[in-house]
């Protein structure tokens, strides 16, 4: 069954921010559903939505994410393709509009999967992709939040508004990406979990999960490999990332969203919000939640 879930991050958001952020997972969910329902595949379908995610300045992914202590945007991404276990991300990238398509071309094209800074700005100019200013990925919101320094020190480890996907097309294909800039006034070439395997991305034939929200101690849990293992234990997608956070929350915070085989979604976090939208085939309808009280 076509099955999509999306999140756009995990941390006690103001309420003021509510509308926007379920209004861009939203967005998103209809994006991937289109692409699904047009027969192109969950890699497809996850990567238009992402892109969606990353021009819309809500979040904290392309244009609009935080900066680092540099002052400067930079950029993490992954996919993970259940089917063939192959894999494909960047780390602290500062001159791509849209990381998450270079890492699709990775993944595609290149025998090497994770490539950081420079590396991976050669490799996305080789492939025809357009290097931008840094400048580009900047907007005032963030520039006055940086020049202000009026970050409480615990917010600079706090989660943030991140965004990820996993997607189940027809030919039963699981796919899990996110995309992200990363916890505000981060320590340059600072990289989280959001890119990597197991941690903020796993994808397997059985299911596929993607996590959000402080990057080191998703990390220390390798949290979304945890939800895939525990997922196979006991055929419940449900209590997978129940056990997952319950896991997580000995070392922090966050929230993780997972797909089944079967198609049937699952989100979870220990944050007080974390919005995310799904959509399936069978109810086709799409549904938001900015919270999961019961997970
Ligand atoms: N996990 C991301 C990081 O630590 C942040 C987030 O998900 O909001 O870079």
């Amino acid at each position: 069954m076509k099955s999509i879930i999306i999140h756009g991050g995990a941390w006690n958001m103001p309420e003021k921010l509510d509308k926007p952020h379920l209004r861009g997972v939203e967005a998103a969910c209809k994006v991937a559903r289109d692409a699904l329902l047009d027969g192109r595949g969950s890699l497809e379908a996850i990567t238009d939505a992402l892109v969606l995610l990353e021009e819309d300045t809500t979040f904290d992914a392309g244009v609009g994410s935080f900066l680092n202590a540099a002052g400067d945007v930079e950029l993490d991404a992954g996919i993970m393709d259940g089917t063939t276990g192959d894999y494909a991300c960047c780390g602290a990238v500062s001159k791509l509009r849209n990381p998450i398509l270079a890492c699709k071309r990775l993944l595609e094209v290149s025998p090497n999967k994770l490539l950081v800074c420079e590396g991976m700005h050669i490799f996305a100019r080789e492939q025809g992709f357009t290097l931008i200013d840094n400048d580009d990925l900047k907007i005032e919101r963030e520039i006055e939040r940086y020049e202000g320094t009026k970050l409480p020190v615990a917010s600079y480890f706090s989660p943030s508004d991140t965004v990820g996907a996993v997607a189940i097309d027809d030919g039963g294909h699981i796919v899990a990406a996110n995309t992200t800039g990363g916890t505000p006034g981060k320590p340059s070439g600072r990289v989280g979990d959001s890119p990597l395997v197991g941690c903020g991305i796993y994808a397997g034939p059985h299911a596929g999960a993607a996590a959000t929200g402080l990057g080191e101690p998703i990390i220390k849990t390798v949290l979304t490999k945890r939800v895939y293992d525990y997922y196979c234990e006991s055929n419940d997608i449900s209590r997978a990332t129940s056990a997952g956070i319950r896991d997580l929350a000995h070392h922090g915070w966050g929230g993780v969203i997972a797909l089944d085989k079967h198609g049937t979604p699952s989100a979870c976090h220990n944050t007080t919000k974390m919005p995310h939208a799904t959509w399936d085939e069978k109810s086709d309808k799409i549904e938001k939640k900015i919270g999961n009280p019961r997970c």
